[in-house]
Order: C-alpha cells, then structure tokens, then sequence
C-alpha cells in the first residue's frame, strides 16, 4: 500500500521533469514548422532559405532568457521550484516568465500520477504517458497559434492504433480503426453543414485529425461522449476566454482536454451517464 504512495509521487516529480521538457517543444515546435514553411515557400520562388536545424531545434540552443538571452543554468530551471523562488521573473533582467510554464509542469505531474494510479505499472501506463504528453503539448500550442501540426497528431493516431492492436486497453482493434474514420468523417461532415449553413469555417482540418486519433486510442462506443465532453468544454473555454462573436475560437483544445479527461475518467464517467 505504501509503494502505491511513493510512486504515486515519483510519477508526479516525473511529470514535472517531463512538463519541463513539452514546455521546450511548445515554444520551439511552431518557430521550427513556421521556418520549414517558409522555406518552401522561397524554394517555389527561387529564393534563398534560411538554415533548420541547424542553429535552432529541440535540443539546441541551450534554453535562454528570451529577453536578455542570458543562458538557464540547470538550478534556474528545477520545475515549479525554480519559478516560485524566483518569483516568476528571469534572474538577470527581471522579464517575467510566463505562467504557461509552471502551469504545464503541474499539469504533467498531476496527469502522471493520476495514470500511475490507474494503470499501476504497466504497458496501459506507458501508453498513457505518451497519449497524455502529446495532448498537453497540442493544448498549449493550438490555443496561442491555433495550430495543430500533422506532425503531432498524425503519429498520435498511429500510436493508438498500434496500443490497440496489442490489446493495451479495453478496446478492440476494429472499434480503434473505426473510432478513427468515423470520427473524422463526423468532423467532416459537420464541417461541410457548418459551411453550408453560415459560409463560415467553424473548425479546421487540424481538429479532425485530433477527433481522429483520440478516438484512435477510445475506441468507436466511446464516440458520442468525446463528441459531447469536447462540445461542453468548448462553451466553458469561450466563456472564459470571453470570445467574441466572429472570434475565431480553437476548438483543439476543448477536444484534447476531453480526450485526456475520458482517458483517465472513463468508467466514472460512464457510471455518471448511466451507461455500459
Ligand atoms: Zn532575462
């Protein structure tokens, strides 16, 4: 009984550490695709690229003050800690430092030791440490760029396939591929209504591809309360983020964070709608 305690808090310290990490790829991942972008643009033009890779990729250069530019020793840079000593500010310059940070650290740590709680040790585990990795990172990327990258989710659907083939999870291989088509034709579809209707695009293609691939991981029966939990959270988001009418709102992360919640939840949510 103590052990499930104790690594109930090494899996939180873990996810702060790897929080610290997505933090690095939700700053860096949308400079590197809008370079790569960009790039291809000026090669269709016969114009000269600037170098990817090279000077700037998840590993490189070493994380900087974004103001002053003063390098981050590895003290400053203890998840949570280091942001509460310092007081929110850069060390050298003063800068503030965004919230985003200590906030996706937490939110990692509490996911992950959720997930240790529920799966114990084990491959499901594994599975929901990458699943819930991958939707922090998308949660925080689409609400400041509204982007999705291909490069994320695609995989996304892959990975839950390929856990649902080794039968990781309570759901059949036939139900993940179905979860997967059916739910992005759903989006589609409502899509084209939407469209139709008001001559207005409400979502992107982006958040099919993630309707997709959670549904990939939850299987096709699990459909319908993904579809209501991301509609409920999409309300909450704009009436918190107060969005305006003709706003563009990302519906991504309303999806995302239902997904991650079904994930976790799922048979208390379940018993909560009375259903199975
Ligand atoms: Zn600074």
């Amino acid at each position: 009984m103590r052990d499930i305690y104790l690594f109930t808090i090494v899996f939180f310290i873990l996810g702060l550490i790897v929080g610290s990490f997505l933090n690095v790829v939700i700053y860096r991942l949308p400079i590197m695709l809008e370079t790569y972008w960009k790039n291809q643009a000026k090669l269709l033009l016969d114009l000269p690229v600037e170098k990817e890779g090279e000077s700037f990729n998840l590993a490189f250069p070493q994380s900087h003050c974004p103001d002053c530019h003063a390098k981050i020793k590895f003290y400053e840079n203890i998840p949570v800690i280091s942001y509460v000593l310092q007081r929110g500010r850069c060390r050298h310059c003063g800068h503030k430092i965004s919230l985003q940070y200590p906030i996706v650290e937490l939110m990692t740590g509490v996911v992950f030791a959720l997930l240790y709680y529920k799966f114990g040790l084990s491959y499901a585990l594994l599975g929901g440490i990458i699943f819930s990795s991958v939707l922090i990172v998308l949660i925080v990327i689409d609400f400041q760029t509204q982007l999705l990258p291909d490069i994320i989710t695609i995989p996304l659907l892959w990975i839950g396939l390929l856990f649902n083939l080794f039968s990781v999870y309570e759901v059949s291989l036939e139900l993940a591929v179905l979860g997967a088509v059916v739910g992005y034709l759903l989006f589609w579809i409502i899509f084209q209504i939407f469209k139709c209707l008001t001559a207005k695009e409400g979502m992107g293609y982006g958040d099919f591809k993630l309707f997709s691939a959670i549904s990939a991981w939850l299987g096709l029966l699990n459909l319908p309360i993904l579809l209501l939990l991301a509609s409920i959270s999409g309300l909450i988001f704009a009436v918190i983020f107060r969005v305006k009418k003709n706003q563009a709102m990302p519906f991504g992360p309303a999806i995302a964070v239902s997904g991650l919640i079904l994930f976790i939840f799922y048979p208390e949510i379940s018993a909560f709608l009375n259903i199975n």
